[in-house]
């Protein structure tokens, strides 16, 4: 059963057992989806239904951020960690290379999604890079063909959020791919474009601080950090 945290169902899940899942579904006919919330997905998704139905209808949804995490033990209902996004992602690029299984990397600006498929070769030998397209197209017709025609088992999709959550209900399925993951700003580390906080600052639950140091443009979407807590507060007390 899921863990809700405001509306959005978690999978309660270790690492590990994430990677097992994605695997499992990659080894299942048909074409799932892979979501990882954080606080500010979380946020869209209490005001925007078609987000919210799109997240909640993934095959695995995985507590991105510490705050997914706190709000989860606030409301009485913890989870086992969290599971950030990037993490599960080089999880199942491990696996997957073992199993000479194949990936397409969508999203990101122009040259990101390439530069990445270059550095994921080079560090998962075994993995095929199936192809890769930039985030910022028009039509999605050209970009399913794409996929398809590339054959690929997997595709990373960082178009940001709601916008990833929804291409994946409404595409997905006509990609042929067995597994898409939601993966929001992961090419851009994975090119070495933006740098992930180190280790210091996710072990203390302060990325996202790092985050707005490093990107002070943020600060606005950050505002629903402290947002959400103030809703998971609500929540425990109407519960
Ligand atoms: N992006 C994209 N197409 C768009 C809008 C955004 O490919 O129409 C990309 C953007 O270039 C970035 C990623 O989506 O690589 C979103 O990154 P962000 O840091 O917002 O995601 P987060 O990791 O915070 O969810």
């Amino acid at each position: 059963m899921r863990i809700n945290v405001l509306g959005v169902g978690f999978d309660n899940l270790t690492m590990d057992e994430a990677v097992d899942r994605g695997m499992e579904l990659l080894r299942t006919p048909g074409s799932h989806r892979v979501v990882t919330p954080n606080p500010e997905i979380v946020e869209v998704c209490r005001e925007n239904l078609a987000a919210r139905q799109a997240v909640n209808g993934a095959d695995l949804v995985l507590a991105d951020g510490i705050g997914v995490v706190k709000g989860a033990r606030m409301l009485g209902t913890p989870l086992k960690g969290r599971v950030p996004g990037i993490e599960f992602a080089a999880g199942l690029m491990g696996r997957m290379a073992a199993e000479g299984l194949s990936l397409y990397l969508l999203g990101a600006k122009p040259g990101v999604a390439e530069a990445a498929g270059v550095k994921l070769a080079e560090k998962y030998p075994g993995l095929r890079i199936a192809g890769t397209h930039d985030g910022y197209f028009q039509e999605d017709g050209p970009v399913i063909a794409a996929i398809r025609e590339s054959g690929a088992d997997c595709v990373f999709v960082c178009l940001g959020a709601p916008k990833q959550e929804l291409w994946m209900a409404k595409c997905g399925g006509a990609t042929g791919a067995r597994l898409l993951c939601g993966l929001g700003g992961s090419l851009d580390i994975f090119a070495g474009v933006v740098e992930r906080a180190p280790r210091f600052w996710s072990d203390h639950g302060l990325e996202w601080f790092y985050r707005l140091c490093r990107e002070p443009s943020r600060a606005g979407r950050m505002l629903k950090l402290p947002l959400f807590l103030v809703h998971v507060q609500r929540e425990k007390r109407r519960r």
